[in-house]
C-alpha cells in the first residue's frame, strides 16, 4: 500500500483530495448527472505518474476510473471513493508528415487531434465534437464523417502505449502483445490505461460539409432517400440524418428559430465539384428550409455542433447497431422524432458502411461489421428538474426502434449506464476471445469501470 503522500512524491502532475483546490473542477465530468467524489484524482503528467496512479489504485483496493476527454454518458471516467487516472494534462499531438501517421496522449482531444493533422493536410477518423477524447473515442471503436472512406478511429491505429493493471507499461501493435492490440481495436477501457495512441493519416483538408435541414413532414422521405443512397454512395462522402431543433443561426430564417427538422449532415471529402451532384440529389429529395453547407477547413466541421454540447447537460442516452432502415423503423423514427424535447436533443443514423465493412468481424474486437448503422437517441437537456420527462423520451423512442433494428447489440461508447446487460451482444462473436484477453492482462477486474468485459476463468 501507498499513502496519499508517498503517491504524492512519486508523481509530477497533480494528485488531488477532497478539499484540495481544484478538486471540485476536477471531478466534474461531461454529463452533469454524475456528481461523484472520488478518494483522489491523479492529474498525470506522463506515463510514470500513470504507473504509479495505477500500482496505487491496485494496491490500495481502489475502484479505478480512468478519464480521457470525459466524455462517457454513464460516467464512466469517475466514480465515488475511488481514483480517478485523469489523462486531461496529457494532450501532445505529434505529426510524422512523410509517414502520414499521428502519436496522440492518451487525454488529447479530437480538437487538439484534428489542429495539429489538419496543418499537414492530413486527418484520420474522429468523432463529430472536437472537445470528445482521442482516447475512449477509439478504444470503444471511433465513428465520424470519414467512417465511411477510412473506416473506424480504431481501424486506424497502428499502435498504443498501455500501462497495465500489474504496472507494466508495454506497446501494442501488429507486432507486439498482437492480442492486446487486438482487444484494444473496439473493447473498450478494459485492458488498461492508454498513454498514447498512434494513427494512420490520410488526406483530407478543405471538404465540402455542412447541414440541411428539412420540414419534419418531408422527414420519412429524407430518410427514405437517404437510406437507399448511403448504400452504395462514393465513400468520399460522410452523411447522417439528425433530428436537429434549430438554434438562432444565421442560417436558419429568424421566423423558424426554435422550430424542429429533419436534417442530413454532410461531409464530401473529395474533389470539390464531386459534392455538387450530391447537393443536387438532397435538393431534389425535397424543399431545403435552411442549409449551411460549403467548403470549409475540416477541423471547422469537426467542431461545428460543439455549441450544442457544453459541458455539464445532463445526457441519457440508448443505443442500437441498425442492419437496415425499414419502412416500420422510418415510421417509429418520425412518431419519437416529432417529440424531441429540447435544442440539445438528437437521434443520429450514422451509416458504418464502406471501409469499415471490408475489415472482417473478427480482425479487431470491433464485431458488427455487417450493421448498416450505428443510430444513438442523444438526450441531452440543460435542467435536472426536466430529467424525467427528458429520459422517458429516450426510453420510449428506443423502445419502439429496437424491435426494427435487426441487432441485439449497440455501439459501446453510445449505451447507457444502465445498459449493462447487453454487453455480450455488443461485442457480438467476440466476446469470448476478449474474455479471454482480459484474462490475461487483468485477471483481477481493476479497470472495471467501463462496459465490463469479465475475465475468463
Ligand atoms: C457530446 C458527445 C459527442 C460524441 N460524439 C461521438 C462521435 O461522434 N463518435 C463516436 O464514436 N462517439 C462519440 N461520442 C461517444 C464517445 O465516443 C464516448 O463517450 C467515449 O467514451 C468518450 O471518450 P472520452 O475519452 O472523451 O471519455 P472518458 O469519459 O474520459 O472515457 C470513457 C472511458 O473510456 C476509457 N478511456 C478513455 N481514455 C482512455 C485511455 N487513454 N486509456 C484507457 N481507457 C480510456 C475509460 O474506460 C473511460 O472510462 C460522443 C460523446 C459525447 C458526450
Amino acid at each position: 500500500m501507498t499513502t496519499i503522500s508517498e503517491l504524492r512524491d512519486q508523481v509530477r502532475g497533480e494528485v488531488l483530495e477532497p478539499g484540495d483546490g481544484g478538486y471540485d473542477e476536477h471531478r466534474q465530468v461531461h454529463n452533469g448527472m454524475h456528481d461523484r467524489r472520488p478518494a483522489v484524482i491523479v492529474r498525470c503528467a506522463d506515463t510514470a505518474d500513470v504507473i504509479a496512479a495505477v500500482n496505487h489504485g491496485r494496491d490500495d483496493d481502489l475502484d479505478v476510473a480512468v478519464r480521457g476527454g470525459g466524455h462517457s454518458v454513464p460516467g464512466f471516467g469517475t466514480c465515488d471513493g475511488g481514483i480517478v487516472i485523469d489523462l486531461s494534462a496529457m494532450r501532445y499531438v505529434r505529426v510524422d508528415a512523410a509517414r502520414k501517421t499521428a502519436r496522440a496522449a492518451g487525454g488529447a482531444t479530437w480538437g487538439d487531434f484534428d489542429h495539429a493533422t489538419h496543418a499537414h493536410g492530413l486527418a484520420t477518423t474522429g468523432g463529430i465534437i472536437s472537445t470528445t477524447g482521442v482516447g475512449g473515442l477509439t478504444l470503444g471503436g471511433g465513428i465520424g464523417y470519414l467512417t465511411r472512406g477510412f473506416g473506424l478511429s480504431c481501424d486506424n491505429l497502428v499502435s498504443a502505449d498501455v500501462v497495465l493493471a500489474d504496472g507494466r507499461a508495454v506497446t501494442a501493435s501488429d507486432y507486439q502483445h498482437e492480442d492486446l492490440f487486438w482487444a484494444l481495436r473496439g473493447g473498450g477501457g478494459n485492458f488498461g490505461v492508454v498513454t498514447s495512441l498512434e494513427y494512420q493519416l490520410h488526406e483530407v483538408d478543405t471538404i465540402v460539409g455542412g447541414p440541411l435541414f428539412y420540414e419534419v413532414s418531408d422527414a420519412a422521405a429524407v430518410m427514405q432517400f437517404f437510406n437507399e443512397f448511403i448504400t452504395d454512395a462514393p465513400e468520399q462522402l460522410g452523411m447522417f440524418f439528425a433530428w436537429q431543433i434549430a438554434p438562432p443561426l444565421p442560417f436558419v430564417p429568424e421566423d423558424r428559430h426554435g422550430d424542429l427538422f429533419g436534417a442530413l449532415v454532410m461531409c464530401w471529402n473529395g474533389p470539390p465539384e464531386g459534392a455538387d451532384g450530391i447537393l443536387r440529389l438532397v435538393h431534389d429529395v425535397a424543399e431545403v428550409k435552411a442549409e449551411h453547407v460549403g467548403p470549409a477547413p475540416y477541423p471547422a466541421l469537426n467542431c461545428a455542433f460543439d455549441g450544442l454540447v457544453p459541458k455539464g447537460l445532463q445526457h441519457y442516452w440508448k443505443a442500437d447497431f441498425v442492419r437496415d432502415l425499414t419502412p416500420e423503423a422510418i415510421a417509429a423514427h418520425v412518431e419519437h422524432g416529432q417529440k424531441t424535447p429540447v435544442v440539445n436533443s438528437t437521434m443520429h443514423m450514422y451509416p458504418i458502411n464502406g471501409a469499415t465493412h471490408r475489415v472482417a468481424p473478427g480482425e479487431s474486437a470491433f464485431a458488427h461489421r455487417d450493421m448498416k448503422y450505428a443510430a444513438v437517441i442523444a438526450g441531452m437537456w440543460p435542467d435536472p428538474a426536466q430529467n424525467e420527462a427528458n429520459t422517458t423520451w429516450v426510453k420510449d423512442y428506443y423502445a419502439a426502434i429496437h424491435p426494427h433494428s435487426g441487432s441485439e447489440g449497440g455501439y459501446i461508447n453510445f449505451m447507457a449506464g444502465d445498459d449493462a446487460g447487453r454487453v455480450e451482444a455488443n461485442f457480438g462473436g467476440n466476446y469470448g476471445r476478449l474474455a479471454e484477453v482480459k484474462a490475461s492482462y487483468d485477471p483481477g477486474n481493476l479497470f472495471h469501470l467501463n462496459q465490463n468485459i469479465l475475465p475468463a476463468t
